[in-house]
């Protein structure tokens, strides 16, 4: 599959300038002060849609041919990439479907369907829902946008990147959420294109790592899917992966996991030392700088990624629930 490197990432963030948000970076008093290093935070969950996903489909959606854009685009979704991609599509005018496990959460679902995409909830897992895909692609024509696994996908969130590098030169550490590996990837590329010393750092969580195990094995390998409060970096990196296990594999330097507790304590820190809202996901920067898991030599950026937690459980969470368990 087609290389991504800086070219196509600089094409991509031309594409999709009009589209999405430039989102801000902001130094974190408190993280500088207790890493010791400068420590900056990259705001993306403040982009349109409440995740990053938006640029990656932004970017896959404006790349399709005309006779693409009529038959449509149909992904598996955690329910990011769902809401990026029915966002996307309704600005293009472009049937949506979306098709999610029955472990996504009914906000998620919710925002899906209000943005106009048709929705299927079927089975446990993302590789049930990804079977539901691929009879839509062969039953209806209708074109996959894969939430990682894709060249334009990849290239959209590396666009992230190019903005890190542009608000902080000398970036020494950047970590990234890490799931299926579409966003470190194309943060990866783009920021050791410009800054090839830099260390680029995964964080995922240990209730099903599957970049992680798969890392290890040396190869895509299938793990269990678990509740977890980073509930956006569930399921699998797909036994066929083709593109983000390569480039996770050739560019990152480090994955860390975390456990909920940590996670939890991320989440808090981001409310009460940041006043800032956000989800399990896109607090785990921020929580493996707290639980002292990264030697992070500075100045560090932490990508916070999303922001579509329920607020319920959100109010739990700050209130001292270390786990989905306590917070039920
Ligand atoms: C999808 C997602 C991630 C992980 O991105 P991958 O490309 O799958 O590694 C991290 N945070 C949030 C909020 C997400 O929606």
């Amino acid at each position: 599959m087609e290389e991504v490197g800086l070219a196509t990432i600089e094409a991509a963030a031309r594409r999709i300038a009009g589209s999405v948000r430039h989102t801000p970076v902001e130094r974190s008093a408190s993280l500088s002060e207790r890493v010791g290093v400068p420590v900056h935070l990259k705001l993306e969950h403040r982009q349109e849609t409440g995740a990053f996903k938006l640029r990656g489909a932004t970017n896959a959606v404006l790349s399709l041919s005309d006779a693409e854009r009529k038959r449509g685009v149909v992904a598996a979704s955690t329910g990011n990439h769902g809401r990026a991609l029915a966002h996307a599509a309704k600005k293009a005018g472009a049937r949506c479907v979306v098709c999610l496990s029955n472990l996504v959460p009914a906000n998620k679902r919710d925002a899906i369907t209000a943005l106009g995409a048709e929705l299927c909830v079927v089975g446990r897992s993302q590789d049930d829902a990804q079977r539901e895909v691929d009879r839509l692609v062969e039953t209806e024509g209708m074109v996959p946008v894969p939430p990682f696994d894709h060249p334009a996908v990849v290239a959209g969130q590396g666009t992230i990147g190019l903005e890190i590098v542009e608000s902080v030169p000398d970036v020494e550490t950047v970590l990234v959420p890490l799931s299926g590996g579409g966003l470190i990837a194309g943060v990866a590329a783009a920021v050791k294109a410009r800054r090839p010393r830099a260390r680029i750092v995964g964080v995922s969580m240990r209730r099903g790592a599957a970049m992680q195990a798969s890392l290890a094995a040396g190869h895509p390998v299938e793990v269990e899917e678990l509740a977890t409060l980073a509930d956006s970096l569930g399921g699998g990196i797909g036994l066929d992966n083709r593109l983000t296990f390569r480039m996770v594999r050739d560019l990152v330097d480090e994955v860390v996991l975390l456990t909920e507790a940590e996670i939890a304590a991320g989440m808090r820190h981001a409310y009460f030392e940041e006043r800032e809202i956000v989800e399990g996901a896109a607090a785990v920067g921020i929580a493996a700088l707290i639980a002292g898991k990264v030697a992070a030599g500075g100045p560090v950026v932490a990508l916070v990624s999303g922001r579509n937690v329920a607020m319920d459980l959100h109010a739990r969470i700050v209130a001292g629930a270390n786990s989905l368990e306590e917070a039920a």
